[in-house]
């Protein structure tokens, strides 16, 4: 399939991954917009927050952003869907944003 962030998860693409566990790889965005910007990932191909099942998934998003807070000493963070073209949604596998600190 011909998509990115799969490519990442099956390390077929390079990444800056900072976390992995079973389900879930987060790893740098390549357009920062924050000085911590991350984009957390299921391992799973999965489109967008609109996809059925995706409520099921999300729980495993947040844990590892919150592993990674805790681990990062990260104090204030921003989570962040983007669904569908209109709502800014450019990569059609699901990934959620974790935004902290200030722009770079
Ligand atoms: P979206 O707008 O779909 O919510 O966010 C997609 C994000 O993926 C963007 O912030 C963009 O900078 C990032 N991105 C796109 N292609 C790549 C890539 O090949 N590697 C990484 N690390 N990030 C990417
Ligand atoms: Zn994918």
């Amino acid at each position: 399939m011909d998509c990115i962030f799969c490519k990442i998860v099956n390390k077929e693409l390079p990444a800056d991954i900072v976390y992995e566990n079973e389900n879930v790889l987060a790893f740098k965005d390549i357009h920062p917009k924050a000085a911590v910007h991350i984009l957390v990932v299921p391992k799973i191909h999965i489109e967008s927050i609109n996809s059925e099942n995706s409520e099921n998934i999300v729980g495993d998003l947040i844990l590892a952003a919150k592993n990674i807070i805790k681990r990062d000493n990260i104090t204030g963070y921003k989570l962040l869907f983007n669904i569908g073209r209109e709502g800014g949604q450019m990569v059609d596998h699901l990934h959620m944003h974790l935004l902290a600190g200030n722009p770079s």
